[in-house]
Parts: C-alpha cells; sequence; structure tokens
C-alpha cells in the first residue's frame, strides 16, 4: 500500500503570483524520495477558513500526511498554528521552554532589543511558542519553530500533519527533524520503496514516444505498473517514470524499448542534464560565448552553475553588426555579402570569440527572433550556430525554431549547449 501526502503552501504573496512557490516542489521532491506519493499541492492565501477547507479536503481523500508551509511568524496574520490546532480541535499551550530558545535566538539576532518582555516582541515570541496539546514542536532555524502533529483514527480520521515556516531556507534546515520526529518516522515506514527515473531526448516528437510507450505496451507485460509522464521543455523531451523497485525489471525493459527505438534522440538516461554533460565533454577545455539573438541567455546558462569560472571565460553579446566587427573581428564585408545571420557570420563570431577569450572551445549564435526582422529566405526563427573547437575546422549549422521571440530564444539556447556536446563528443 502506498502512502499518500498532501501539500498545503499559504501565503498571499504566493496566492497572487507575487512570489513563485519554491516549497511545493522541494518538499514534493523530498517526499518522493522517501518513496511518498504526493497526491496533491493545494495553494492559499492568509484566511484560516481556506486554509480549514484544504486540511478538510486532504483529510478527505485519505492522505496520510499533510505538510504545510508559511504563516509561522510572530504577527497577528500568521494563523496556521492556530487554524491547523482547531482543525485537530486540540487546545494550544504555552511551551516555556520554547519560549526561552525563541527568545535566546532572538537575542542572538537582534542584540539592540533593551527589553524583550516589553511590548510586542513578548507577544510574538508568546505566540509562537504556542503548541498544539500532544503534539511536538521541530526546533527553529529561523524563530518560528515547527509543529508536528500526530494523527488520529476514527470516524473522521485526522493525518499526521507537519507545520513548517514559509522562508524556503528555514523550511528546508527543518525538514530532516521534521522527518526524524516519531510520528512522521512512522507514516514513513509504511512508504514503499519508489524510485523515479528520467530519460531526456533532443529532437523527439511527444507523438512519436507515444507510438513507441503503445508498441511497449504490447510487447511488455505490466507495463501499466509504471506510472510514466513526459513533458516537453525547451525543445527536449523528458520521459519520468515511478514504479516500486520490485517493478524495476519492467522498467529496463521499457528503457531496452526506447533506446531500440529512438538511441539517437535519447541524450540522457542516468538523469543528468544537457548542462552537466558539456561538463563532462569539456573535460577541462574552457569555453566562451558569441551571442547575437540569445543575448547573453547562453552564458548565463553556463554560469548558473557553481564553480564554472573554472571553466568559463567569458562572451560577448555583439547585437549590432559593429559589435560583431570591433569586439570579435567579424569582417564588416563578409557581413555586408552574406548578411549579420548567416554561416560565415556565425564561424567568424566563435571563432573571434575563441580567440579574443583565449578559450579551447566557442560557441555562437546569430538569428532573427523575431517577431519583425524576417524575410522569404531568412524567416523569423531562422538561427545560425557556429562551434569553434581548437585544432578543428569550425562546424556551422542553421536552424529553424518555431514560437514567439521568447521561444526562439530558450529554443536557441538549448539547442547551442546540445551542439556544442555534440562536436566536442565527435572524435
Ligand atoms: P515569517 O516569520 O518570516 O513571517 P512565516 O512562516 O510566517 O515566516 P510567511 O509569512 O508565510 O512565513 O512567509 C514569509 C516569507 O517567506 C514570504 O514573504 C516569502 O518571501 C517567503 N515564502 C513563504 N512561502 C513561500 C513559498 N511557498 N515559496 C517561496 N517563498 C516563500
Ligand atoms: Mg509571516
Amino acid at each position: 500500500m502506498s502512502v499518500r501526502a498532501g501539500i498545503i503552501v499559504t501565503g498571499t504573496e504566493v496566492l497572487t503570483g507575487r512570489i513563485a512557490d519554491q516549497n511545493g516542489p522541494w518538499l514534493s521532491d523530498q517526499l518522493l524520495a522517501l518513496g511518498v506519493d504526493v497526491a496533491h499541492i493545494t495553494i492559499c492565501g492568509d484566511r484560516p477558513a481556506d486554509l480549514t477547507a484544504q486540511l478538510r479536503f486532504l483529510a478527505d481523500q485519505g492522505v496520510d500526511l499533510i505538510v504545510t508551509s508559511g504563516g509561522l511568524g510572530p504577527t497577528a496574520d500568521d494563523l496556521t498554528v492556530a487554524t491547523v490546532a482547531e482543525f485537530c480541535d486540540r487546545e494550544l499551550l504555552l511551551d516555556p521552554e520554547l519560549e526561552d530558545h525563541i527568545a535566546d535566538i532572538i537575542r542572538r539576532f537582534r542584540p539592540h532589543i533593551p527589553d524583550l518582555d516589553a511590548g510586542p516582541t513578548r507577544v510574538g515570541i508568546r505566540k509562537q511558542a504556542q503548541i498544539p496539546v500532544g503534539a511536538s514542536a521541530v526546533p527553529p532555524t529561523g524563530t518560528a519553530p515547527g509543529v508536528v502533529i500526530p494523527a488520529v483514527a476514527g470516524d473522521r480520521p485526522v493525518p499526521t500533519i507537519v507545520i513548517l515556516p514559509g522562508p524556503p531556507g528555514e523550511l528546508q534546515a527543518m525538514w530532516h527533524s521534521a522527518v526524524a520526529s516519531p510520528p512522521v518516522a512512522e507514516v514513513l515506514s509504511r512508504a514503499a520503496d519508489l524510485r523515479q527515473d528520467t530519460v531526456r531526448a533532443y529532437g523527439l516528437h511527444e507523438a512519436q514516444l507515444a507510438e513507441t510507450l503503445r508498441h511497449a505496451d504490447t510487447e511488455i507485460a505490466d507495463l501499466d505498473r509504471l506510472e510514466i509522464t513526459t513533458c516537453l521543455r525547451h525543445g527536449e523531451l523528458d520521459m519520468v517514470t515511478r514504479y516500486t523497485t520490485r517493478d524495476a525489471d519492467i522498467y529496463r525493459h521499457l528503457l531496452a524499448v526506447l533506446t531500440d527505438h529512438h538511441g539517437d534522440r535519447i541524450f540522457s538516461t542516468d538523469g543528468s542534464t544537457i548542462d552537466d554533460q558539456l561538463i563532462d565533454a569539456l573535460d577541462g577545455r574552457s569555453i566562451a560565448t558569441a551571442e547575437s539573438c540569445t543575448g547573453g541567455l547562453i552564458a548565463a546558462r553556463l554560469t548558473a552553475r557553481p564553480g564554472s569560472s573554472a571553466y568559463v571565460m567569458g562572451g560577448v553579446v555583439s547585437y549590432s553588426n559593429d559589435a560583431k566587427s570591433d569586439l570579435l573581428d567579424v569582417p564588416a564585408d563578409m557581413i555586408a555579402a552574406h548578411g549579420a545571420v548567416s554561416e560565415q557570420v556565425a564561424a567568424a563570431m566563435a571563432e573571434g570569440a575563441r580567440r579574443r577569450l583565449g578559450t579551447d572551445v566557442a560557441v555562437s549564435t546569430t538569428g532573427i527572433a523575431g517577431p519583425g526582422g524576417g524575410t522569404a529566405e531568412k524567416p523569423v526563427g531562422t538561427v545560425c550556430f557556429g562551434v569553434s573547437i581548437d585544432g578543428r575546422p569550425t562546424y556551422t549549422v542553421t536552424r529553424r525554431f518555431p514560437g514567439d521571440r521568447e521561444r526562439v530564444r530558450t529554443l536557441t539556447t538549448t539547442a547551442a549547449l546540445h551542439l556544442v556536446v555534440a562536436q566536442l563528443e565527435r572524435q
């Protein structure tokens, strides 16, 4: 039997989209790794009645565990603990030890507060030190402690509930002690050994994959024991499969069928991304970028990774023709003869970047992201790429991408990484 969980993300700022929810996906990932099937992530604002409704909904779904995020602060609008306590029909009690602990933390963080016993600070500390009867506190990493409330069986059973603060850093730091608390550990001990594996393909259409999966279904017995989801992202097709470890052979069989059909399109079966593979493919070599239509997106992607200063030397955003000539030594008459969007210019840009920045490898993009600027010969979405690798002739290619400006730019960025990896892997 699988263990199911629900996650409730609270906070009007998340509900309105002013900040993007980080806690729901993070908790979902953690629970999955523990073999828990996350059935729902719900989001509500700061109104207690809405939180109660979501607790009711999840409890009625029969989940074994509910995790909430947010609303644990010292101010009056932070009502999660009181609302959950009322839902569980448990009184709130002041925990004097917890009160001292929170006061100590505040003294350490804010030594300028002269007297904690006076005024709103003490009121806030008292509020945060209230724990429902029978529940246990999760030690705070900020000032807000979390709470774990054990499940109650009966006519209207209440699942185990974990209450965590909203700031993602605090929530993540407190998660491990929440998981170790006896009521949560008991729930997790019933969880199956779930696995999740990802296959990534580039240049494969969803329809082609669907066709292969239909074929696999006729060939592999019990394929429906695997939970397969596919997701198209930035031109890559991810297939994520969840299964219990006893069904590992079925997954292996599926993988064999997939590689048989699409071996040339599948670039990863171990979860690694093209960004990971680029680092392996570089194998100590340095890289630079020369970007026109991507405006620095490739450099941003390369440098998103900690430690990238070891191999990313720099990049040039050469948007105008003059910048291409002045910063990358692309001859002006080459641009005049072939146009800025041409493989000749792409090659010269990559070679210029490699020379100017003194790297082993350089990649370039020059294209028409749209919506204007397209011609019959070079419509919107046309992009020329160059990959220059020390000691080899420069590789160039022209691709045409669908979609609006944003989409053309993201698809171009992903394509550039794939092209670099493909060229580096060619002997
Ligand atoms: P605090 O003591 O900081 O008020 P809290 O537990 O009451 O903590 P919230 O008031 O809900 O938490 O959120 C505080 C801040 O934490 C938010 O303004 C936001 O910046 C961040 N935060 C909260 N929830 C999320 C979330 N789901 N995803 C990302 N950031 C969040
Ligand atoms: Mg708050």
